[in-house]
This record gives C-alpha cells, sequence and structure tokens, in this order.
C-alpha cells in the first residue's frame, strides 16, 4: 500500500512512488471532485459548450483547406491562411484529439475512437501518442531518463543538472524558440516512427507493438501526407518552392504554438525535474504532480478556449479522464485541497508571466558549469 505504479504490464524497470503518509490528498480531492459533478448533476465528459467548440475549430481548418486547395486567394493571403490552419490544427489537437485520446471527449468509446483518429488525419499518429503521452508523460511526469518530453532537443537544450553542459547551452534561452517551431516537422516525419521503432520510450516503458500498428503507422501517415503535400502539388498552380514555403510556414506556425504551450506546464521555474532514486520517487504520485506541473493564465478566456485546458495542466494531470471544459472550476478545489494539505499548487498568472519563467529556467540551465 501506498506504492501507485502505473501500467505494470508495460514496465521495463518498474518506478514506484511511494509516501504512504500522503494518500489522503488524493482520496479527500476525489471525494470532493466526486461531489462537484454529483451535486451540479454534471457529466464528466463534453458539455455543450465543448461540442460547439469542436464543430468551430474543425469547420474552420476544413474551411481553410478547401479555400486554400482552391487556389481563390491571391498568394500572399494563401500564405496567411496556411498560417492560420497550421494554428487551427495545434488548436484541434489540444481541444478535441487530447481529450478524446484521454477518453474524457465521452463515455461513448466510439465517439472518442472518430474524434481520436482526426489525430492521424493532422499528422500525428494516435497510438505511439498513447504509449509517449497517455502512458509515459502522464505516468513519469517529469522525470529524468523516463519522461521522453523533458528531452526537449538532447545536447541543445538543457533542463537538468545531470543533461551534459556544452557551450551552445548559453544561448539556449534564445535558440530554444526556433526549435519550438520545428516541433511538427520533427512529429509527423521523424518523431513517430523513432519512438516506435525504439526498444523502449523511457527507463519504463518497454515497446512491443501489435502487428497490425506497422502497418497503421505507415497507412496513416500516408493519408497526411497525401492530404497536406501530394493533393496540394497535384490541384494548386503553384511551384514546387512556393509550395514548400506555404507548407513549412503552416508547420511552424503550429509546432510553435505546440511547443510553447507544452513547455509552460512542466518547464518553468516553480515546477520541479526530478530524479528517481533507487527506481523510486519519495512522493505519493498525485503530490508528484503538484510538484512537476503548472498552469497558466487560469482565469484568461482566451487562453482557457485555446489551450484546451493545457493552462490547467495541474487538474489535467489529476484528472486526465475529465473533459477539460470543467477544469477552471475544479481548479478551485484542487487548490484549496493542495493548501489544507500544505502542498504546493503552481501556477503563472498570464502567458506571458509563464514564458518569462520558461526563459529565465532555459537560461539558468545553459549557464556554463564552472569546474
Ligand atoms: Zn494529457
Amino acid at each position: 500500500m501506498g506504492f501507485y505504479c502505473p501500467n505494470n504490464n508495460s514496465m521495463n524497470k518498474p518506478l514506484k512512488f511511494k509516501n504512504k503518509d500522503q494518500s489522503a490528498f488524493l482520496s479527500t480531492l476525489k471525494e470532493r471532485v466526486d461531489l462537484f459533478f454529483k451535486n451540479g448533476k454534471v457529466s464528466r465528459h463534453a458539455n455543450f459548450f465543448m461540442i460547439l467548440k469542436t464543430v468551430f475549430f474543425l469547420s474552420l481548418a476544413a474551411g481553410l483547406y478547401f479555400v486554400i486547395i482552391s487556389s481563390i486567394l491571391p498568394l500572399f493571403l494563401q500564405l496567411g491562411a496556411a498560417i492560420l490552419l497550421g494554428m487551427t490544427m495545434a488548436f484541434i489537437g489540444f481541444n478535441v484529439c487530447h481529450d478524446a485520446l484521454h477518453g474524457s471527449y465521452s463515455s461513448n468509446k466510439k465517439i472518442n475512437g472518430s474524434l481520436g483518429f482526426i489525430f492521424n488525419v493532422i499528422g500525428a499518429n494516435t497510438y505511439v501518442w498513447n504509449l509517449t503521452h497517455n502512458i509515459v508523460h502522464h505516468s513519469y511526469t517529469n522525470i529524468v531518463d523516463h519522461d521522453e518530453d523533458i528531452e526537449i532537443a538532447p545536447g541543445l537544450i538543457r533542463v537538468h543538472e545531470t543533461d551534459k553542459s556544452n557551450k551552445f547551452q548559453r544561448f539556449q534561452h534564445i535558440y530554444a524558440f526556433f526549435l519550438y517551431s520545428l516541433t511538427t516537422l520533427s512529429w509527423f516525419f521523424r518523431k513517430d516512427y523513432v519512438k516506435f521503432f525504439k526498444k523502449q520510450i523511457g527507463d519504463s516503458h518497454l515497446n512491443k507493438h501489435p502487428r497490425v500498428e506497422y502497418f497503421k503507422l505507415f497507412l496513416y501517415k500516408a493519408i497526411y501526407y497525401f492530404l497536406f503535400i501530394v493533393l496540394p502539388l497535384l490541384l494548386m498552380s503553384l511551384t514546387w518552392w512556393q509550395f514548400l514555403i506555404g507548407f513549412v510556414a503552416m508547420n511552424l506556425a503550429e509546432g510553435l504554438v505546440l511547443g510553447l504551450v507544452f513547455q509552460l506546464a512542466h518547464v518553468v521555474e516553480d515546477t520541479e525535474i526530478r530524479q528517481a532514486e533507487n527506481n523510486s520517487i519519495e512522493d505519493a504520485w498525485a503530490v508528484h504532480q503538484l510538484k512537476v506541473t503548472a498552469n497558466f493564465a487560469p482565469t484568461n478566456r482566451l487562453a482557457n478556449f485555446l489551450c484546451g485546458g493545457l493552462n490547467l495542466q495541474v487538474e489535467h494531470h489529476l484528472f486526465p479522464k475529465i473533459c477539460h471544459v470543467h477544469y477552471r472550476r475544479l481548479s478551485a478545489i484542487v487548490r484549496q485541497t493542495a493548501g489544507e494539505f500544505n502542498l504546493p499548487y503552481h501556477v503563472n498568472r498570464s502567458f506571458f508571466s509563464a514564458l518569462r519563467s520558461h526563459y529565465l529556467f532555459l537560461k539558468r540551465l545553459g549557464k556554463p558549469i564552472r569546474h
């Protein structure tokens, strides 16, 4: 008892969370959250607003795609539309697919499956996401050698004292943002394949894929490449380099949005990046999550609309099976309960204060080490 050991069947070296004395925090919090839904007679899944939001983002993306591919706009406006499409696809990932793939969008598996499938269409493989995000990142958040999300660009970006240091990293707080804009180009053309064919993801997860996933990996990638490379080249009267400018601009915009939102929740001044000792973390899992996760702009309506609950990452990590539209109201309960148990609850009041905190974190870790 007192141990949280997620997903035993994928374990290589099982990492344990242990601190018996802290288990009351999560049980108290769960009771209060259960009561919130019960008393309010509210479902934990999508509400009407969430459905409207889904229709909005999906229609916007489909509309932009058809406007671009039908070449009805002058070239410079097509470029603007491509940039907007890139950002919209990032928002679809945050708001629709992320929830669906956690199973929090609906109680109906088919609805989650169908909305989750859109992730493949916009370039990211859902099966690999389930391994890297749902299993590994959510279980071992910010733990060195376990959570590969903090291996942002090994050798180029240093986030922990144990990472090797080099002289370029003194500029990492500047060039990191250029690297973030490469997020989707790297993800759709390289990362998914690398993670799939690796022996293990982090020290804890051994890869063993069902055979059909090999086939699906290539088939789903082919759908994205066809829709976003082959079809535009066939239908649009563009030279190859004009197409390339649009495609790269779309991805740089999408990558920057994704990269920033991912980093501001776990890699800021307040959040810890931890190292396991003897394969264990001296905290209960829920307490660990509070130490390694931070919210940003929690009361900003635009951030709440666009980020799909990723700006309320504390609530998301504690309750990934609850749809993100409820996080804003749950945050008061989580914050109060954390306070009662004398536990941290990290918040950056605005997007820019989180950005500043991330910048300062990178600057500090990039400083040359004196021997
Ligand atoms: Zn998640």
